[in-house]
């Protein structure tokens, strides 16, 4: 019989621990039976690695939408891509090639129905200019509709406008689409914060970012006043923490926050979202800035059009990704300890096979 691999849950890293390799464990397991009941047997070629799994390592994760991994528990991510190796879904038959958005199991092959899996559809090549991982890195629930609906929903771009958008983690999945799609949007001027100076140059020289702030090595209050002299009408967050609260001292009144994610307090133990301080507080209710929180999950109406604009984009050239790609299902714990560090540009991804 086929050899199939899983990776398992080993370890937690504490409400205030960063997240280790030895979290993530691999192990020898069975092939699955045949599929019954709607199933597919899927064979798994890319996994998605995403921040939001940090919660799921602590006991608690402090929000509804998904639940802790026991020690022990074999790990179900986000967004995956595979083969249907065979099927009991009329919807899909063999080879056909598959992505989905939530549940994809940090497995070689696995049994799941469509149901478990978030949105299971077939990949049409010829809508990411034949490049599949790009379901993953531009079309995926935690990449592109993430970053465009953030900006639609909660960003309140008006062309013309002469709005200046901040993006933190603007290397990174969300963040380099995010500050993209600002541009597309509207806005005239999109500066990035970044932890390298390889991350600043990839916004500038190859996403058309027009600055770029190095946020571990330069002072970024004195380099926001300098590159946005008109202050920030729009700040799409996916940091929170001290960077955050600098950069909302400088929004201008009625600007607008996207609350889209606080990496830099996932390895503490505080409620999402964190509370900020007092003098920021004041900052946004004198500014009357909004900050409201905001999750993906909460648009599925708005996934369609969402998806069909991306597609437009990707097709048009419009929207240029990176992809930090590991090697090897038995690389995924380490690919998603070096993301939470800031080892990616662009989409972390794993690859785990090919079809
Ligand atoms: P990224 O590809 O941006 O990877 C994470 C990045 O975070 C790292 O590369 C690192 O970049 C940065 N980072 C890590 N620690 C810190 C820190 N202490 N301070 C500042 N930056 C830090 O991840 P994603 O694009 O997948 O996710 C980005 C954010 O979006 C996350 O907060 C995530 O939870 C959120 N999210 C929210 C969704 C929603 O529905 N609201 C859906 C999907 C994601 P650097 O080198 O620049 O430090």
């Amino acid at each position: 019989m086929a050899k199939n691999h899983h990776v398992i849950f080993t370890k937690r890293p504490g409400v205030n621990g960063e997240p280790a390799e030895d979290n993530f464990g691999y192990e020898e397991c069975d092939y699955p039976c045949d599929p019954q009941n709607n199933e597919v047997l899927l064979k798994t070629l890319y996994l998605s690695v995403d921040p939001a799994m940090r919660c799921r390592l602590n006991e608690e994760t402090g929000v509804t939408y998904i639940g802790p991994f026991q020690i022990g528990d074999r790990i179900g991510g986000f967004g995956g891509i595979g083969v249907v190796v065979k099927s009991a879904c009329p919807a899909f038959q063999e080879g056909d090639v598959v992505h989905a958005g939530f549940n994809w199991q940090w497995a070689k092959y696995f049994l799941e129905t469509p149901r478990e899996l978030f949105q299971l559809g077939k990949i049409d090549s010829s809508l990411v200019n034949g490049k599949v991982s790009l379901y993953l890195s531009i079309l995926s629930l935690t990449s592109g509709l993430t970053s465009y609906l953030g900006v639609k929903e909660k960003g309140h771009v008006i062309p013309g406008a002469n709005q200046t958008m901040v993006v933190s983690g603007a290397a990174g999945a969300c963040g380099s689409l995010a500050g993209q799609i600002g541009k597309l949007e509207g806005c005239s001027s999109v500066v990035g914060t970044c932890g390298s100076s390889e991350k600043c140059q990839f916004l500038t020289k190859e996403l058309g970012f027009d600055s770029a702030i190095n946020y571990k090595t330069q002072d970024v209050s004195s380099e926001l006043q300098r590159v946005c002299p008109t202050g920030v009408d729009v700040y799409f967050d996916n940091v929170g923490g001290d960077l955050s609260n600098i950069i909302i001292q400088q929004m201008n009144a009625d600007s607008h926050v996207v609350l889209c994610g606080q990496i830099a307090v996932y390895n503490k133990d505080v409620p999402y979202p964190p509370p900020i301080p007092e003098e920021v507080q004041k900052t946004l209710r004198d500014k009357n800035i909004t900050r409201d929180r905001y999750l993906v999950l909460n648009y599925p109406d708005k996934f369609e059009s969402g998806m069909k604009q991306l597609v437009q984009w990707t097709l048009q050239g419009k929207l240029k990704v990176r992809e930090t790609i590991a090697e090897g299902l038995e690389h995924a714990g380490k690919a998603f300890v070096s993301m939470m560090k800031g080892g990616n540009i662009g989409k972390q991804l794993v690859h785990v096979g090919d079809s």
